[in-house]
């Protein structure tokens, strides 16, 4: 594994785990951003079938919400045609018996229109289906570029669940970690970034080709963009590149800085991160989304890009706040109007915090490259796994580079999150759940996001925060490359202190397992004295809030 994509200590992780058998992608597409079209070619090579009698690759495309107009042909399995079926977004591929026994490779073309998504469009939504991945952007079109996630068939290993249709919040995908090698062609004038690193350029006939290559990756994130300016910011551990509008080209340095330190302290932390380079890119995201992760990629939405908030500390005044997080100026009014103009007249603990919204999100976005993308989990049945780690992670951050806010910034992600929730009238849940399985996106987000991390911060208490890095150490290097499941994480903590796993692992059962939030957290309560309509308008502010606030 001598790719230029894998750092020095990646290409040892590498090596110890097996990626030389790891399922290869060659992709070749065509990609039209302005009109949103998607030709392309795939040959994928694969470990050997065995006893299976058909392969089944996930085609996010084929979501019946995207309306993108799917079609897969031209299947052939080892050079030989098969006839395969697409049920929404599920690619079931036959594989005859002569193609079982070794390595079998897969080729076939596909085609779609990436649909339009509005930057933000969710902020005047309402909440429960806010987090469906097909309103997110994630597979989008958007005025100067598209963002292509998940846009090719994803070979699913035979355990995974493959249902026509994955159900629930937030990110979907459990993908093996895999090779990849992708032609992307575009028209003259636009940029191409991907989770991988470009190994050539070339320009003919008003388009250009970039070949991009990754290894370990489980997926090849790609943003294509017109008018893009880029920044460098190197240290230690990779090349941080961001990738902005001309327009916001001040924030380039300032983004690059804050994704290379959080880097930097995850790596000195968790082990060292595997690939040479890390791209950030500003694009748009739907349904209030601040952020996503893609292996050697994260996506900051434009809107929280560009600033949000400049600074931390001195935010007393919401009519700016509201303003600097371009949410709707009649919501201030509706604060105004019940008499709170101050954060702290909201009555909710961490608000304060708003004002290091982006760079949480950044900390957040960057610790997925441990907890997602270099340790791999299923993040439909288990985002017990990677949330609640990103934002323990992010937290760990705050404490080493910003001591004095960092109390302020983690309460509002964490605690903040799930007293609002709780403000709001959602009850607690367990946080071991699949996302299809919590009652609303609030009640996900303030359990998964806000009470879950605190498992760590008990942890930490009772063993020292030392025992608890210590352990996540050991189950990164156990599962690099790898995927892991909540026992993994489970089994890999109660390993920080075998003396006293009996009592870590209660912890996990009362933090993960069960409900009690409200002993361990509080819950939180809307100022007193409203009246019910008045009630009503301040809990629409507070969701809408929340949403602006959190990274996926
Ligand atoms: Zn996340």
């Amino acid at each position: 594994m001598s790719s230029v994509s894998l750092s020095e200590p990646g290409r040892d992780l590498a090596a110890g785990a097996g990626l030389e058998d790891a399922p290869r992608y060659a992709l070749a597409v065509d990609l039209k951003p302005g009109r949103g079209d998607v030709v392309a070619r795939m040959r994928a090579n694969l470990p050997a079938p065995g006893e299976q009698v058909e392969l089944h690759f996930r085609v996010f495309a084929g979501l019946p919400d995207l309306d993108a107009g799917l079609e897969v042909d031209d299947i052939m399995v080892n050079g030989d045609a098969v006839e395969a079926d697409v049920d929404g977004s599920l690619l079931t591929v036959p594989v005859p018996e002569s193609a079982r026994a070794g390595r079998v490779e897969v080729a076939l073309r596909f085609s779609y229109r990436l649909p339009e998504v509005e930057s933000g469009g969710g902020i005047l939504g309402g909440l429960g289906d806010t987090l469906d991945p097909a309103a997110v952007g994630l597979l989008a079109r958007h005025q100067g570029g598209a963002t292509l996630g998940h846009w090719f068939p994803v070979w699913l290993p035979p355990a995974s669940a493959a249902e026509p249709i994955p159900d629930g919040f937030g990110d979907i995908g459990n993908f093996p970690a895999a090779v990849f090698r992708a032609r992307i062609t575009v028209p003259e004038g636009f940029d191409v970034v991907s989770g991988g690193v470009n190994v050539e350029e070339q320009a003919a006939d008003g388009r250009v080709t970039f070949v991009e290559e990754g290894v370990g990756l489980r997926d090849l994130g790609i943003f294509a963009g017109r008018q893009r300016a880029n920044e460098e910011v190197a240290n230690d551990s990779a090349t941080v590149r961001v990738t902005g509008p001309r327009s916001e080209r001040e924030q380039l340095a300032p983004v690059g800085e804050e994704a290379a330190a959080s880097l930097a302290t995850f790596a000195a932390t968790f082990g060292a991160y595997p690939w040479s380079e890390l791209d950030v890119v500003s694009v748009p995201l739907g349904s209030g989304v601040a952020g996503m992760e893609w292996p050697g990629m994260i996506w900051i939405e434009s809107g929280t890009f560009a600033g949000g908030i400049a600074g931390m500390g001195d935010l007393g005044d919401l009519e700016e706040i509201f303003e600097d997080l371009d949410l709707p100026p009649e919501l201030s009014d509706v604060l105004e109007d019940l008499g709170l103009d101050e954060f702290e007249d909201l009555g909710l603990p961490g608000l304060e915090g708003l004002g290091s919204t982006r760079e949480f999100v950044i900390a957040h976005e960057v610790a997925h490259q441990w907890w997602h993308a270099l340790v791999g989990n299923d993040s439909i049945s288990a985002p017990v796994v990677d949330e609640p780690l990103a934002q323990f992670s992010a937290c760990i951050h705050f404490e080493q580079a910003h001591p004095d806010d960092a109390g302020a910034a983690c309460a509002l992600h964490t605690d903040g999150q799930y007293q609002s929730m709780r403000a709001l009238g959602e009850p607690d849940a367990p946080a071991d759940q699949p996302t299809d399985a919590f009652t609303s996106s609030l009640q996900y987000g303030g359990v998964v996001y806000g009470k879950a991390p605190g498992l760590y911060r008990a942890l930490g208490a009772a063993l020292g925060p030392d025992a608890v890095l210590a352990g996540l150490r050991a189950f990164t290097s156990a599962n690099a490359f790898g995927v892991a499941s909540s026992d993994d994480l489970r089994a890999a903590l109660a390993g920080a202190a075998p003396e006293r796993a009996a009592e870590v692992d209660a912890l996990w059962q009362r933090w993960i397992e069960e409900a009690h939030g409200d002993e361990d957290l509080g819950a939180g309560e809307v100022p007193g004295g409203l009246d019910p309509e008045d009630l009503e308008e301040f809990e629409d502010v507070l969701e809408q809030l929340l949403e602006s606030a959190g990274g996926r």
